[in-house]
């Protein structure tokens, strides 16, 4: 067994007890695991700061001072012991001892300013060491406490001396550590003490994992160097390229991973071949009102080569809000109408498969293709016959909400599946589909979703998927004006919607209602209907309202209603978030504006801008919101690009948090890399990964027998989550 593999217990400073804690707390039980255990920030000891110097604003500093006086206090502040450099100043009645001693406070001094350091353990033998007149080195996070700066805990070594290295040597890496861990001792220079001991006895073992072809084209360090400098780095420098070493090598298995699966896949014949276009994919196109935008155009291509190819199509298909994805789905489903398939375009609600339908049926008017609408509400009469239809081949298109995936919905042959709003769909739904058709090959899958998912997070959550993107909106479409506004501008807000319908528009207001089950929450949003009834009263003004908890008839009537331009003002939920279009609303308003999620808000934004000479988006936000929440309304009023937005979103909150993520989860946990940071260095790996794999497809060859066997790391075997099948 190499050293590598050997149990941590035998690093000198572990031991058996250590061991078994480390194994707990952080999972680590071999000295390869521990080598794997960076350090999650870097201090620069290099610098000792004058007392005067130190805020409380700054982070981990070490100051050199000596020790003017020190006190042991008791319970309650009461103090037990208080002494300088000339002797004891004050001493507690004789049954007050040291053993009582609650806190050791330390206050040093230097030619600038003093500070006190400050103890809640380990108060015996810090007490013992830390006497007055001695002079020492502190290092810890400053604080302002009782008018005092204070350090809480630092650390504390012999002032920096030729030949003493140690302290004041440069960067220091900082671990993620747990209570437990630093009650048994293990502390940040327990840590480091015990990584440099694990460094010794494991690098001279370490076996590179990249070959040297891909160290050389990348301008990589080798690995044994990398990981020497992210615990110890020599200098700044060096630990920017360890870091870019390490974190290139995860990213680049990662992709290589999810591509190769790809290339599998794509090389398999199990596909249904399309290879014509039809005639009424032609005859749509050439009675479209409008010409594709390039994007669009792209795209169509994209997708015509691949249902063209005898493979399975499985592609994803981002577009913001507005972009015409419809189009491109619906056009899509016409090559495979005309090759003699059926398609399905499945949607998240009734309200947007209502809408699709709408203007599928539009698009279709100059062809024979017969398309169907099938929802919760259909009733059983129509139902029958959709069955039917659907069973021999009549209908070519159908369009629906989940009751496309209920069991007797049979099809006598579906070539296509769009899937529009992906996330809102569980994988073992999509699944459904494949047992719906007879064609003996699984239909070409096309996700769409307006969610913009910014790059990084595609290229993992679908590293396998092809991605389009229409990154074009429409001519004609106009920027929204975005703002946002305290409570108390609420009536000016009011005035101003007054002026749009006086104009003959719509608006939009919505409220956050964020379990739609929630009873509290709907009479928060029947109250502000009150409300707005009241600021915009009958007969003068139609208010309509959207929300969770009616009918589908009573939604649908609602929804008409505002549709038609019978009502002037929608209120609602976020029901409304996907997909509903009416081109004459120019105002969309929310309320609690802070509530909602940055894709969230984008999303809704998108209702507005459709059609109108000039569209707004007002945010109302509480009075007292957090730093965060104005962040992010800050950026809404700043951009109208979704996939900045998304970008943003990730790096506020990270890629694991990102909306509509939730559901399929990161496929891999990264240890040194971040999705949300190292965008770059991703696609360079993806890349290169790429370039690798379009020579060597198995990785057969023998100058990449090391890359698979990296591969069959557990670490790399990646759940194949974006797979529909
Ligand atoms: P998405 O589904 O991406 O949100 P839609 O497909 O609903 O977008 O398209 C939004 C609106 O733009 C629709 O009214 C559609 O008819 C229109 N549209 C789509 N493509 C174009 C185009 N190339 N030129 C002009 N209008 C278009
Ligand atoms: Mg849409």
């Amino acid at each position: 067994m190499g050293a590598l593999d050997s149990s941590i217990q035998f690093i000198s400073g572990v031991g058996p007890k250590r061991a078994g804690l480390l194994e707990r707390e952080l999972g680590i039980s071999t000295v390869g695991q521990l080598l794997q255990f960076y350090p999650f920030r870097y201090i620069d000891r290099s610098t000792v700061f004058p007392i005067a110097h130190v805020t409380s604003s700054m982070a981990y500093v070490q100051v050199i001072g000596r020790i003017t006086e020190v006190t042991l206090y008791g319970p309650k502040g009461s103090v037990i012991l208080k002494e300088n450099a000339q002797g004891v100043l004050q001493k507690a009645s004789a049954d007050l001892r040291m053993n009582a001693a609650k806190r050791l406070s330390i206050m040093i001094a230097d030619a600038t300013g003093v500070m006190e350091m400050v103890f809640f353990k380990g108060i015996k033998w810090n007490y013992e060491r830390l006497r007055p007149g001695r002079m020492f080195l502190f290092f810890g996070k400053p604080q302002a406490y009782n008018g005092y700066l204070n350090m809480v805990h630092p650390e504390v070594d012999d002032p920096p001396q030729a030949g003493n290295m140690t302290a004041g040597a440069g960067m220091t890496g900082v671990y993620n550590s747990t209570e437990k861990l630093k009650d048994s001792g293990i502390t940040g220079k327990a840590m480091t003490r015990i990584m440099a001991a694990a460094l010794n006895l494991g690098l001279p073992e370490m076996r590179e994992t990249l070959p040297d072809y891909v160290i050389r084209d990348n301008n990589l360090p080798n690995l044994a160097w990398a990981v020497r400098n992210i615990h110890f780095p020599e200098s700044p420098e060096a630990l920017e390229k360890a870091s870019r070493r390490l974190k290139f090598e995860e990213l680049f298995f990662l992709q290589l991973s999810l591509l190769k699966q790809k290339y599998v896949r794509s090389r398999a014949e199990n596909g249904i071949a399309m290879p014509r276009v039809g005639e009424a994919f032609n005859a749509c196109y050439r009675g479209l009102p409008f010409d594709l935008t390039g994007a669009q155009k792209r795209v169509v291509h994209e997708i015509r080569a691949d249902m063209m190819s005898g493979r399975q199509m499985n592609r994803l298909l981002q577009g913001d809000v507005g972009s015409g994805k419809t189009m491109v789905a619906v056009l899509s489903c016409l090559i495979a109408s005309g090759n003699g398939y059926q398609s399905c375009i499945m949607a998240p609600t009734e309200v947007l498969a209502q809408q699709h339908y709408k203007n599928v049926c539009k698009y279709l008017k100059d062809t024979d293709v017969k398309c169907a609408l099938l929802t919760g509400s259909t009733g059983t009469a129509a139902r029958r016959e959709i069955h039917a239809g659907l069973q021999d081949g009549s209908i070519g298109i159908i369009i629906g909400t989940h009751a496309l995936i209920e069991d007797n919905v049979i099809f006598r042959n579906l070539g296509l599946a769009v899937i529009d709003e992906q996330h809102r769909f569980g994988v073992d739904q999509r699944a459904k589909l494949w047992n719906k058709t007879s064609c003996g090959a699984p239909p070409h899958v096309l996700v769409m979703t307006a969610t913009p998912i910014p790059r990084t997070l595609a290229m993992t959550l679908y590293g396998d998927l092809d991605v389009s993107v229409i990154d074009e909106l429409p001519p004609g479409r106009k920027p929204v004006q975005t703002i946002q506004i305290g409570q108390g501008k609420k009536n000016a807000m009011y005035r101003f919607v007054r002026d749009q319908i006086a104009l003959g528009r719509q608006a939009f207001i919505v409220f956050p209602l964020i379990f739609e089950s929630d009873k509290l929450e709907l009479e928060s949003l029947e109250q502000g209907y009150e409300d707005i009834v009241s600021k915009f009263p009958l007969p003068d003004y139609k208010v309509a309202i959207v929300h969770g908890q009616q009918t589908n008839d009573e939604k649908n009537f609602n929804m008409d209603a505002f549709a038609a331009g019978r009502a002037h003002i929608l209120v609602s939920t976020t029901v409304i978030e996907v997909g509903v279009d009416v081109p004459n609303a120019s105002v969309m308003v929310i309320e609690s504006a802070q509530r909602f999620g940055l894709s969230q808000l984008h999303q809704l934004r998108g209702r507005v801008g459709r059609g109108a000479d000039e569209a707004f988006c007002i945010l109302v936000k509480d009075n007292k919101i957090s730093k965060e929440s104005q962040k992010r309304l800050d950026l809404m009023c700043a951009t109208e690009n979704g996939f900045e937005i998304a970008e943003e979103d990730m790096k506020m909150r990270g890629p694991g948090d990102l909306e509509g993520t939730q559901q399929s989860g990161l496929p891999i946990s990264l240890n040194i890399a971040s999705l949300a940071k190292d965008g770059i260095l991703l696609s360079q790996a993806r890349q290169y990964a790429e370039s690798i794999l379009e020579k060597d497809p198995s990785l057969e060859s023998p100058d990449n027998a090391m890359l698979l066997r990296e591969l069959r790391k557990d670490k790399y075997n990646i759940k194949d989550y974006s797979k529909i099948s």
